[in-house]
Order: structure tokens, then C-alpha cells, then sequence
């Protein structure tokens, strides 16, 4: 979709995306080329040059924004058939959270188009009227991944607009069609042409993005090492700005004093799901030894009772992996931490039952007698695979749990307010939950610290993200 026409790529070719729940072929589209690049951005440069979206006033731009979010709920079911299909995730998940989550995103920032201010500076020069202007960065790249393709797509696009710059999308090989479908959707709203590009397409097209040098800046929601090339590209080619959302490794920490049934319930979910397709997904538990026995075994007896399937069937909890790649993947995590030496309590290799021999299926598993330097509590796995570990005393679970390169999300299960405080403090992460889900919400920023990224998404963080803040000085006397 380049300056508001669907578009062939530039030589014909196309990709496929396929079915994760049949591994069948769902469809086909365009496989961007560079030149393909160059005319997505060139379109988007003109449109914000020429201010047909900058300059419209902002109540007309935080209208548009309202009625992107109307078309998407308009849209509901068929966003979330397309995303099911496409993505694997139950429809349930798609049509209850993923596509309201994007709809309310949109909404949000409809709200921030007319809150976006500068303020006055307290200088101390004479005769000197100093105040901030925010402004929009400019020609952003927004580069998504395939595990909620809609709804992170709507995280970059909403405060993007909101901020009035202008946009080329390129969501994820695996899952192009929904973040498709949410641009046409900006056009019906009156988004003007050359504002929202979409370029589908593999690595190479985001590549070509990043060292664009008509870009001015980049976000992106995927791998640790592709946010690392895209870090240095952008510093080598134009200093382009960079936010980056990657991996994470989260921690949950259940306490002596934890309701164990509560944590047993909300550390299942945390972690499978999206059949822990997620990077805020709760991965490493680290169980005070008193209550270890009675946590382990509610925990796999929960696991155990799980609905795996294709998502289109309702009932079923848990989806496909995204890929047969994937899928070896994460199963080559499951051997490793077998030959490490950690127990396997539930083993979810091979899962049985009606369609799973026709998808990329693994149920939840789960590790036990983990220890703290194995590469299934050390690296993102990416899937239903939970790690249960031990602790004696609340500062060594901080220690072992801050052990990671990752910083994205954190868990505490307490009932102690003093615990929930302290730790929530100590925690080295982005966001820390007590005795909660993974929830994300466009109020709440979302990013991490070490190598889970740069910047924060959500709230006014987004807006920070999608603004340069000028300074102005008038002289008055
Ligand atoms: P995953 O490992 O979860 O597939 P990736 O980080 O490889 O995640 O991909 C996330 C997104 O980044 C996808 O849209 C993908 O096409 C894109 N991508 C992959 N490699 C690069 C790269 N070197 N530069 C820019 N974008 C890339």
C-alpha cells in the first residue's frame, strides 16, 4: 500500500503466509523490493512535507483517529478471523482481546491529538520569552513482528499519527494481512494517501527501511539481535531515531506468603499465553522452597488440563507455534534443558489429540530442578515452556532473578504490602506486576532495560518517542 494504492511489487514477486493450524498455504502477497522502498518512503516524505496530515488541525486528526477505532470494531470478526488464520492464536483471543486492544489504542490516542504541549522555560537571560514546541520526528519506519500482529501494529501506528507523522509499516513475513487490512481501514477514516504505507515483505525490506537515509525514525518490537543491527545501521547511516522493544526473560517471584492458587492461575496464563508467544511472558519461577511442592504440582495439574488446537475451533486455550521453525526451536529448548540435568514434570513434546498432527503443536511444559545458568532460565524460548526453581531467602530470589541480560517484565505473587513495594522497587524491568497477568494497556508504558530495548511504548511515552521537542527564544525587550 504505497500513497493509499494497493500495489503489486515493483517486479511481481510475491511470498506466501501460511496456516500455522494446517501448515496449508493461506495466501499470497507482495514481496517488497528496494525500489519498492524508495517509493513507500518517498510517499510518505511527501505527505508530511506537505503537511496534508501535520497541518490538519488537530481535532480533524484525533476524529480520524476515533473513527479508525469505530471501523475496527466495525471489523471485529473479520480482523479476527484473518488474524486467527494467519497467526494461529484462538479466536477468542483475537475477537475478545487483540482486536479491541488495537481499537482502544486508536481511541486513546484520538484523545492525545489535541494534548500534545510544549511549555515555558523558566530561563534566566533578560528580555527572553523561551518556550517547547512538539513536533513530529518525521518519516518513521515501524517495523513489527508476527506473535499480535494487529495490536502491536496499532501501538506504533496510533501515537505515530497521533503526533502527526507520517508512516511505513512492515509487519512480520509470517503475518502480514491484518496490519494490511488496519491501513485500509486508516484510509476509510480519512487518513490521507502517503500517510500510512505498508510494505509486506521479509527481512530484507526491513533492512532497506533502516538504513534508509530518508528515515528519520524507527520503531521496532522484535528479536534482540535484529534490534541490535537496526541500532547500529541507524547510527551509521543518518542517526535516525530508535526505539526498540525486544526479548524478555520475565521473573515471577512467588513468595511464603503468596496466595498460591491465585499465583497458580495467573502464572499459567502469564506464561502460556499466545502459547507464550509473548515477550512479556512469565518464564522463570522462583518458588520459595516451602511452597514449592504445592506450587509445582497445582501448576502441572492446571498445565495438564489445557485445550490445545486450531484456533478457529472454539474452546481450545491453546494455538499453534507460529512456525515449523519455530516449532524445532523451541523444541530444541525442551532437549536442552533435558540433557542440563532439570527434571521434566510436564512434557508437552508431541502433544495427542484431534487436528494436532496437522499443525505446528506443542503443549505446555513444564522443568523443574532448573538451575540458574541453563539456557532455558538464561535465553527467550518463546513458548509454553515454564522453568521452576527454588528459593531460600527473598534477596538472593531478587539477586537470581535480576541475573538476566533481559529487563522487560517482572511478577511478585505477595500478600505482604511491604514485599510487594520492596520488590517492586529492587526488580530490574521495564514494567513489574503484583499479583497480576502480563497486562498491557495504552495508559501503561511498555519497554524494556538491558538488552529488552530502548524507549517505551504506550501512554505519553509513545508521544515522547514520536516527537523532537524544539525550543524557541523571542527576545522582548
Ligand atoms: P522473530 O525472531 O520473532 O521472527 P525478528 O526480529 O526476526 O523476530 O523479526 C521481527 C521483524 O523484523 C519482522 O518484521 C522481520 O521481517 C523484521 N526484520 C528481520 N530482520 C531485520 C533486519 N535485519 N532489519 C530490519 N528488520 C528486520
Amino acid at each position: 500500500m504505497i500513497d493509499g494504492q494497493l500495489v503489486d511489487a515493483s517486479d511481481g514477486g510475491t511470498s506466501i503466509s501460511r496456516n500455522p493450524a494446517t501448515k496449508g498455504i493461506l495466501a499470497e502477497f507482495a514481496e517488497a523490493t528496494a525500489a519498492d522502498v524508495d517509493s513507500a518512503v518517498a510517499a510518505a516524505r511527501r505527505a508530511f512535507e506537505a503537511g496534508v496530515w501535520r497541518a490538519m488541525s488537530n481535532d480533524e486528526r484525533g476524529r480520524v483517529l476515533w473513527r479508525v477505532a469505530e471501523l475496527l470494531e466495525r471489523h471485529q470478526d473479520e480482523l479476527a478471523t484473518m488474524e486467527t488464520l494467519d497467526q494461529g492464536q484462538p479466536l477468542a483471543m483475537s475477537r475478545e482481546v487483540n482486536v479491541p486492544m488495537a481499537a482502544q489504542v486508536f481511541r486513546y490516542y484520538a484523545g492525545w491529538a489535541t494534548k500534545i504541549e510544549g511549555k515555558v522555560s523558566a530561563v534566566s537571560a533578560p528580555n527572553a520569552l523561551h518556550y517547547t514546541r512538539r513536533e513530529p520526528v518525521g518519516v518513521c519506519a515501524l517495523i513489527t513482528p508476527w506473535n499480535m500482529p494487529l495490536a502491536i501494529a496499532a501501538w506504533k501506528i496510533a501515537p505515530a499519527l497521533a503526533a502527526g507523522n507520517t508512516v511505513v509499516v512492515k509487519p512480520a513475513e509470517q503475518t502480514p494481512f491484518t496490519t494490511v487490512r488496519l491501513v485500509q481501514l486508516c484510509l476509510e477514516a480519512g487518513v490521507p494517501p502517503g500517510v500510512v504505507n505498508v510494505l509486506t515483505g521479509g527481512p530484507d525490506v526491513g533492512q532497506a527501511l533502516v538504513a534508509h537515509t530518508d528515515v528519520d525514525k524507527v520503531s521496532f518490537t522484535g528479536s534482540t539481535e535484529v534490534g541490535q543491527q537496526i541500532g547500529a545501521v541507524s547510527a551509521q547511516t543518518n542517526l535516525k531515531k530508535v526505539s526498540l522493544e525486544l526479548g524478555g526473560k520475565a521473573p515471577s517471584i512467588i513468595t511464603p506468603e503468596a496466595d498460591i492458587d491465585a499465583a497458580v492461575v495467573g502464572n499459567l496464563q502469564g506464561a502460556l499465553f499466545n502459547t507464550g508467544q509473548a515477550c512479556g511472558a512469565y518464564t522463570r519461577f522462583f518458588v520459595h522452597r516451602t511452597k514449592a511442592d504445592e506450587f509445582v504440582s497445582k501448576i502441572s495439574d492446571a498445565a495438564r488440563s489445557i485445550t490445545i488446537g486450531p484456533g478457529m475451533l472454539e474452546g481450545n486455550d491453546l494455538g499453534p507455534l507460529i512456525s515449523g521453525e519455530h516449532l524445532q526451536r523451541v523444541t530444541g529448548y525442551i532437549d536442552s534443558g533435558v540433557e542440563a540435568g532439570a527434571e521434566l514434570v510436564l512434557d508437552g513434546r508431541l502433544p495427542k489429540g484431534d487436528h494436532l498432527d496437522e499443525g505446528w503443536y506443542l503443549g505446555p511444559t513444564v522443568f523443574t530442578g532448573v538451575s540458574d545458568d541453563m539456557a532455558i532460565a538464561q535465553e527467550e524460548i518463546f513458548g509454553p515452556v515454564l522453568s521452576i526453581m527454588t528459593y531460600d531467602d527473598i534477596d538472593e530470589a531478587v539477586v537470581r532473578a535480576n541475573d538476566s541480560r533481559f529487563g522487560l517484565a517482572a511478577v511478585v505473587w505477595t500478600r505482604d504490602l511491604v514485599v510487594a513495594h520492596t520488590l517492586t522497587e529492587r526488580l530490574r524491568a521495564g514494567t513489574v506486576f503484583v499479583n497480576q497477568l502480563p497486562l498491557i494497556d495504552p495508559a501503561g508504558c511498555w519497554g524494556g532495560i538491558g538488552m529488552s530495548g530502548w524507549g517505551r511504548e504506550m501512554g505519553s511515552f509513545a508521544i515522547d518517542e514520536f516527537t523532537e521537542t524544539k525550543g524557541v527564544w523571542i527576545r522582548t525587550g
